[in-house]
């Protein structure tokens, strides 16, 4: 069994520091993502300017994809284009957060950038103003890879409780979940709201987002979450069945609209658009994440990953249509299929993909 850690980031401490003079600098974190599904950053000094960086300002960068599974190692190198710049919370002033995408050095996208296809998607049908909003479920675990504050041995109280729960024995590390809501709120991400789901588990909502913004968004917010984490000491998994049995799994519900769908008579818009999506309901599984059958069962507010199903106020269906969108006669509607670790340009992508037709 790991030992716990023997500190947790001291950041009282780091205060002092952070008030020195940077003259004239600023620092840069360059984020990107791994093969894994993971965020990945490092950090560069640049000159301090009036205005704030744009991403085609920053310069070009690049990292070693051999260690990060991206490249092989006699080609390592991948490069970092700056993609979308957001205020640094963690180091405040004009510290910069900047998302990039990856690309290879003969100029092509890397196997992982799943960013470059959906944002010509985007382009291409940009006319519909496609809304996306996603809620991500994600649980705590310690330092031994258990559920935070579950018990050594043995299991918490069955569910019930815990979902939007308050008092002790009911939720943990509420702190990160208030620091991360703050943190995003000051890089300028769309969170739209917070609660707290089964035993050790979360959610935080992004949206409603424009386009590519929402991967680009939920990204960031997913790379804030796994650095305000290591302030604490706790690990975030994204797995959809961190805990096998009677437990709820952890998904990324994608809410989704079009202009046409938002207003009066977008109910046939909305019924149209998931006929489409019924038709390639493989295909999305595909992209929805790993270990997905072990969350979608048909049990636990999921619909059966090997049929596609849609209703109205529906939880245990693939789609579902909000009961006050039917009552009203249009709105949008909720993709309930993806996995907590699915990729959220490759959830927005093929639901572009599938309704509007390829580019
Ligand atoms: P649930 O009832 O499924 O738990 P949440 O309140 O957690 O729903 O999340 C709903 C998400 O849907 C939010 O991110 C919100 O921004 C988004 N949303 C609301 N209206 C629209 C819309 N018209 N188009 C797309 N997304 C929307
Ligand atoms: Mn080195
Ligand atoms: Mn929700
Ligand atoms: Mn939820
Ligand atoms: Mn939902």
């Amino acid at each position: 069994m790991a030992t716990a850690p023997t500190f947790i980031s001291q950041t009282g401490t780091l205060q002092k520091y952070f008030a020195l003079e940077q003259k004239g600098n600023i620092i840069a974190e360059y984020i990107w993502i791994d093969s894994e599904g993971g965020t990945r950053s490092k950090s560069r000094t640049l000159p301090e300017k009036e205005e704030p960086y744009k991403p085609d300002e920053l310069p070009i960068w690049n990292f070693d994809g051999s260690s990060t599974g991206q490249a092989p190692g006699d080609n390592s190198d991948v490069y970092l284009r700056p993609v979308a710049v957001y205020p640094d919370p963690l180091r405040l002033g004009k510290n910069i957060l900047v998302l990039s995408e990856c690309w290879d050095s003969d100029g092509t996208p890397n196997k992982y950038n799943h960013r470059h296809e959906t944002a010509k998607l985007m382009e291409a049908h940009a006319a519909h103003e496609p809304w996306f909003g996603l809620e991500q479920e994600y649980t705590l675990l310690d330092f031994n890879d258990r559920p935070y504050g579950w018990p050594q041995n043995g299991f918490p109280a069955p569910q019930g409780p815990y979902y939007c729960g308050v008092g002790t024995g009911k939720v943990v590390q509420r702190d990160i979940v208030e620091a991360h809501y703050r943190a995003c709120l000051y890089a300028g991400i769309k969170i739209s709201g917070t609660n707290a789901e089964v035993s050790a588990q979360w959610e935080f909502q992004v949206g409603p987002c424009v386009g590519i913004e929402m991967g680009d968004q939920l990204w960031l917010a997913r790379f804030l979450l796994h650095r305000i984490a290591e302030d604490f000491g706790v690990k975030v998994s994204v797995h959809p069945k961190p805990i096998p049995g009677d437990w709820n799994g952890a998904g990324l519900h994608s809410n989704f609209s079009t202009k046409e769908m938002r207003v009066e008579g977008g109910m046939k818009h909305i019924e149209e658009a998931i006929e489409k999506l019924g038709k390639r309901h493989l295909e999305h599984i595909a992209v929805y994440g790993a270990d997905n059958e072990k969350r979608l069962t048909g049990r636990h507010e999921t619909g059966s990953i090997d049929q596609f199903s849609y209703g109205v106020a529906n939880r245990g269906a693939s789609i579902r249509i909000p009961r006050e969108c039917a009552a009203k006669g249009y709105g949008y509607f909720e993709d309930r299929r993806p996995a907590s670790n699915a990729c959220p340009y490759q959830i927005t992508g093929i639901i572009m993909e599938s309704i509007f037709g390829a580019v």
